[in-house]
């Protein structure tokens, strides 16, 4: 940038840097979901999944090189945890998907549905264990000078960290997603042991109290598992349980890898329960995870050679 002045250059030069994440695979999905094997700096590995929706495409953001939470049904718990992204490395994924989008356009491909204009933080890591790097990581997105995201269309998902949930309500710098996927504290430590250290109904009780502007609510995320929590029973007690919460339920199917201790529910399981929680007045969408042929859908993100 020799148009810039020599001590300009210098302070830039001390200061900053860009560096981005380097692509070492790209694999496509049937059904054209996209994701990206990224190693960062020390050459740690990470996944970014791009989903297409009908008329803009989705990115789902890591966090964390693994995770430390181990939750029983997710791949990336099985790794363990390696360490936090820091916060460009977290800006730098969208950086990488607006680029491939860019280039895609450029090639005319096809069945390209417009931009990258939504946000979710649900790809490898707990974004609230890495709460410092994620907000600076959030201000860059959100920023009109930065990467100029609206906050109504970034959303982070978490199973609740006590005392950083509260903060993060304050900041009110995205949307709040929840991972509940269990009505009882009981079969909540059988499905995510340490996530459940903080006692459900406390969790509750500070979602009640959360901070929302009007007309927005809280995503609660329930992955239904074959036979464990899928049972009539376990959605009767989850319309209990979320009464004083402004929320809505995305049921999501699970999706058994080739490890999986669990299966995937019954379609007329997924129904009744859906049709109970309805039945109560709850907003409840049966979402459909998408990637599945290439291990990119809820759950699955793994490091492995199989990648
Ligand atoms: S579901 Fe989320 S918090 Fe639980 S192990 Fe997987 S990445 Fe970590």
């Amino acid at each position: 940038m020799t148009n810039l002045s020599k001590p300009l250059r210098k302070i830039l030069a001390q200061n900053f840097n860009i560096i981005w994440p380097e692509i070492r695979e790209i694999k496509e999905s049937s059904d054209g979901t996209v994701k990206f094997l990224l190693s960062l700096e020390d050459e740690k590995l990470i996944e970014t999944v791009l989903i297409p929706e009908k008329d803009h495409y989705t990115l789902c953001l890591s966090s964390q090189v693994g995770c430390a939470l181990a939750c029983t049904f997710c791949s990336t718990g099985q790794m363990g945890f390696k360490r936090n992204m820091l916060s460009h490395e977290i800006a730098a994924q969208i950086l990488v998907a607006q680029d491939y989008l860019a280039r895609a356009a450029t090639a005319q491909k096809k069945n390209t549905p417009g931009h990258l204009t939504n946000l979710v933080f649900m790809g490898m890591g707990e974004p609230l264990l890495n709460w410092k790097e994620v907000k600076k990581a959030l201000q860059i997105i959100n920023h009109p000078l930065g990467l100029n995201f609206s906050r109504r269309k970034i959303t982070l998902s978490t199973v609740g960290i006590k005392g950083v949930l509260q903060e993060f309500g304050q900041s009110k710098l995205a949307l709040l997603a929840v991972s509940l996927h269990a009505p009882t504290q009981e079969l909540r430590q059988k499905i995510m042991p340490k996530a459940a250290r903080w006692d459900l109904k406390e969790l509750v009780s500070v979602l009640a109290d959360y901070p929302l502007p009007r007309r927005e609510r809280i995503t609660i995320e329930y992955v239904l598992l074959g036979g464990v929590n899928d049972r009539p029973e376990h959605a009767r007690q989850l319309v209990r349980l979320l009464s004083r919460v402004k929320c809505k339920i995305n049921l999501i199917a699970y999706n058994p890898g080739p490890n999986s201790k669990y299966s995937a529910p019954e379609k007329k399981d997924i129904l009744k329960f859906e049709q109970i929680l309805w039945s109560k007045g709850m907003t409840a969408i049966l979402r459909k995870s998408k990637g599945q042929d290439i291990s990119a859908a809820c759950g699955q993100l793994i490091i492995n050679s199989t990648f």
